[in-house]
């Protein structure tokens, strides 16, 4: 989104410096827009001017868009058949798109000519872009990455497709309630969808269920044949993903339930309509839900279902593409890279297996050899529960023939492994295997992806080191060529030319505009931040999309920010492994300090915490509501009025992100070292110009490499000693507990029911996590260390020339977290495609 707040500033810079296509629009170009609105609502809506709605006006423009970009797509098409190119498919269960409008209106760079027609119109620009519904097809960072890589595979001019589910719901709405989360259902799709194509003529039939046997093909050879269960349609919905300049526009395929027609004949003719027709929706609510659950396991037959589901509509579509081309498989490799984002799409493996020798006719060396050129798989994750297994049981009774194939490639692996030297000795051997055999037997989806896949990938440095030594051991002892890194990045486009337009004019006002194609342009920055002139444009900038947050808020929730405070912010999903409870330790600390008067010089703070919790984390929730229980404690107080606030702002998805990104002083990154994989928050909130205070963990120690160890905020253990902590017993909560008069005050008084008086018990689950089980995250350990860096960082805002030095070195020495990076990187080593660095100067 782009906010109200930054009009002025960045046309009066030159707003449409940055659109890459020159000054302020044209008469000519703004009644050409005004026809074309007028005559989408007239023939797409069937409306007039008189009582047209915002939403309407909303629809007309993102038509309007969207025609500039379907030139752009058909052509992308088009060359890629022509040449025979090879393609990319991200394979992701969650795409987190957030809104397209504005992404949209940036890539044809006609954002400030639609700004200037609308309000030439009389026309609100920000509340008809406000109209968008929100495509939140994803719980977080995992479908938030596949969202800015699939930008940035568009804009590198990559032939590439995504693949995934078009929920009917997709993220839940959090609202709070007297402190507490609910969550609502979000039918994004109630107005239907400008971004998307729907393809009711695409339709892939999915089986599931049924019985598997031995059969002859037509030309008389031996196959296995599965039979009989039942049949789901695929039906195909392409949402568009243009560029940056939309010279490439590609989609990603999202794929719905709809029931077969022979399953409704069946029923149908048995004469119980209305038992029929529930059958029927029964079948389509395959696609009707997101599940909510980020970094957890959910085990639930439907959820299994839904990635079958995905994964097979999209394998039939990628080999009936290739086949377009090409009358045999041997040159699958060669034209086709399949990327599993996690190993939620692990069933491509065996259902590849499947189609070659099932339907084709392809011997298993030979099948077996094109799926292993084919495939690579990213890893997002180390938390064990947040590693997939499936029964056995499950998967033979949904998917018999897959779990037959499973077995045996974990035969024939298995016998490879038990032949190479050294001899493996039987433990190991049980590790190894895809199937787990302590207790119920369960596939390892992880192993079948890893055994599957040529490459795997982790999506940070220090993640992918982790993975070499923990879990994947064994795995990589066997194949160690095969894991690579590839750190995650995020897209500029999005997240600075968009979210940040105030940031972005100045920028450009002083280096031009080559960074929004090549990140890497903002080291022209490093020497402007010696010049006090911009550090002083730097702050007024800060200090604008800090009111601009201010206004939001207040619209939202009706509380008052105060713009000359420190803006510390923490916005992620809620989860132990990420701490927000120590944050919440930290500000309870600060409150006692202030009102002892031991905090004289610290600067006012408002802590801004934001993220939805799993609907069924308990603890996680727990933390939801002693956040807004503290806050109404703090903020209610005289004594600290001024000096602390602590504000929740509900319902975190990528436009509150958007919003809240720019007006960040301090970047909150600390979690337990050794859990966070990546982050990508800990990216975007640097590029705007925000401080990390953060544990060595995920991207953050590479962040810390390229701005600066002076230039970010560290502290608590590192993964190794966190590690060897919780492994060795070398923790005792209790300890830290009786030995810091500091942290002491804090548990008892959340423990005894200072902020929740009414229920003096009601956190004492938090305060025993912490004191009496164990605490498995380290929260005690690094308490002492995270409040003396906090110290620091309050003494560095203080002087307001150093911090924005830092502020200002970090953002231009950010650029290799731009996604456009991280695709070039697995263009290069992992799908060996070519890539354009040139938008625009080939094809
Ligand atoms: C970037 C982003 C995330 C990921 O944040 P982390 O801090 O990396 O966990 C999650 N949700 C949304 C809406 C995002 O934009």
């Amino acid at each position: 989104m782009v906010d109200s707040g930054s009009v002025g500033a960045a046309t009066a810079v030159s707003g449409s410096v940055l659109d890459g296509r020159g000054p302020k629009a044209k008469g000519s170009e703004v009644d050409a827009l005004k026809r074309r609105l007028h005559r989408h609502l007239r023939h797409s809506l069937g409306k007039g001017p008189v009582g047209s709605t915002t939403l309407d006006w909303y629809m007309a423009l993102a038509l309007s868009t969207r025609d500039l970009m379907v030139e752009t797509w058909m052509d992308s098409s088009h060359r890629a058949y022509a040449n025979d190119a090879k393609r990319v498919y991200y394979l992701s269960m969650e795409f987190l798109v957030g809104r397209s409008l504005t992404a949209s209106l940036l890539a044809t760079g006609s954002l400030d000519l639609a700004r200037q027609t609308l309000t030439e119109m009389g026309l609100d620009f920000d509340a008809v872009c406000d109209q968008e519904p929100e495509a939140a097809l994803g719980n977080g960072g995992l479908g938030r990455l596949a969202a800015c890589l699939m930008e940035s595979m568009a804009t590198l001019g990559i032939p590439a497709r995504g693949y995934g589910i078009y929920y009917d719901y997709g993220m839940f709405s959090q609202y709070i309630d007297a402190g507490q989360q609910v969550e609502m259902p979000e039918r994004w799709l109630r107005y239907g969808n400008v971004w998307a194509f729907n393809r009711p003529e695409v339709l892939t039939p999915v089986r599931f269920y049924g019985r598997t046997e031995d059969g002859l093909d037509l030309r008389g050879r031996r196959v296995r044949r599965w039979l009989d269960g039942e049949e789901v349609l695929a039906e195909a919905h392409d949402l568009l993903v243009p560029g940056h300049g939309c010279w490439t526009v590609n989609a990603i395929r999202l794929w719905s339930a709809q029931a077969s027609r022979a399953f409704d004949l069946r029923r149908f003719n048995q004469g119980d309509y209305i038992n029929a027709v529930a059958e029927q929706s029964q079948s389509e609510s395959l696609s009707h839900v997101l599940y909510p659950d980020d970094s957890t396991g959910m085990g639930k037959a439907l959820r299994l279902k839904q990635e079958y589901f995905f994964v097979a509509a999209s394998l039939a579509d990628i080999v009936r593409r290739f086949r377009t081309a090409h009358d045999d498989f041997t040159k699958f490799p060669q034209k086709v890279a399949i990327q599993l984002n996690d190993t939620h799409p692990a069933l491509a493996v065996p259902e590849l297996m499947r189609l070659l020798m099932d339907e084709h006719g392809l011997a298993w060396d030979e099948a077996w050899s094109i799926c292993h050129g084919t495939f690579s798989y990213t890893n997002h994750t180390l938390l064990p529960e947040a590693l997939e297994t499936w029964p056995v049981d499950l998967i033979g009774s949904m998917l018999p023939r897959h779990m037959e194939i499973i077995y045996a490639i974990n035969h024939q692996f298995l016998e490879g492994v038990r032949k190479s030297a050294p001899k493996p000795d039987d433990a190991c051997v049980a590790r190894l295997s895809m199937i787990d055999e302590g207790g119920e037997r369960r596939v390892r989806m992880a192993h079948l992806a890893f055994v599957g896949s040529h490459r795997v990938n982790g999506v940070a440095a220090l993640h992918t080191d982790l993975m070499r030594g923990g879990i994947f051991a064994d795995l990589h002892r066997t194949f160690p060529d095969r894991i690579v890194n590839k750190t995650n990045g995020i897209t500029p486009r999005r997240w600075l030319q968009g979210a940040n337009r105030p940031l972005s004019a100045l920028i450009t006002r002083h280096i031009g505009d080559r960074w929004v194609a090549n990140l890497d342009e903002l080291r022209g920055l490093v020497p402007l931040a010696e010049d006090a002139a911009f550090r002083e444009e730097f702050r007024a900038v800060k200090r604008l999309n800090k009111e601009a947050l201010g206004r939001y808020v207040d619209a939202r929730l009706g509380v008052e920010l105060d713009p000359d405070t420190l803006f510390d912010v923490q916005v992620k999903r809620i989860h132990e492994y990420k701490r927000q409870l120590l944050n919440v330790l930290h500000v309870i600390t600060l409150y006692n300090r202030i009102r002892a008067g031991r905090a004289e010089d610290q600067p006012p703070r408002t802590v801004l915490l934001a993220g939805k919790a799993a609907p069924g984390y308990y603890m996680a929730k727990l933390i939801i509501r002693l956040i807004h229980d503290v806050a109404r404690v703090i903020n209610a107080d005289p004594l600290v009025a001024g000096r602390l606030r602590l504000v929740f702002v509900p319902d975190y998805n990528v436009s509150v992100a958007e919003h809240i990104m720019p007006a960040a002083d301090l970047s909150e990154q600390i979690s337990t070292a050794g859990t966070e994989a990546s982050g990508t928050g800990n990216m975007k909130l640097a590029l705007n110009g925000a401080l990390t205070i953060g544990t060595r963990d995920g991207a953050n120690v590479e962040i810390g490499d390229e701005v600066g160890e002076e230039n970010i905020f560290f502290f608590g253990l590192s993964a190794e000693r966190a590690n060897a902590m919780r492994t060795r017993g070398g923790h005792d909560p209790w300890q830290y507990y009786t030995g810091d008069p500091d942290l002491h005050m804090v548990l008892d008084m959340i423990g005894q029911g200072a902020f929740s008086p009414d229920e003096p018990d009601r956190y004492r689950p938090i305060v025993d996590s912490l004191t009496r089980h164990g605490d498995y995250y380290l929260l005690l350990a690094d308490y002492a260390d995270y409040v003396a860096c906090q110290e620091r960082v309050g003494r560095a805002y203080q002087d307001a020339d150093t911090w924005s030095r830092m502020a200002i070195l970090n953002v231009a020495r950010i650029g290799r977290f731009s996604s456009d990076v991280t695709v070039a990187d697995y263009a290069a080593d992992i799908w060996h495609v070519p890539v354009q660095t040139e938008p625009g100067r080939t094809g």
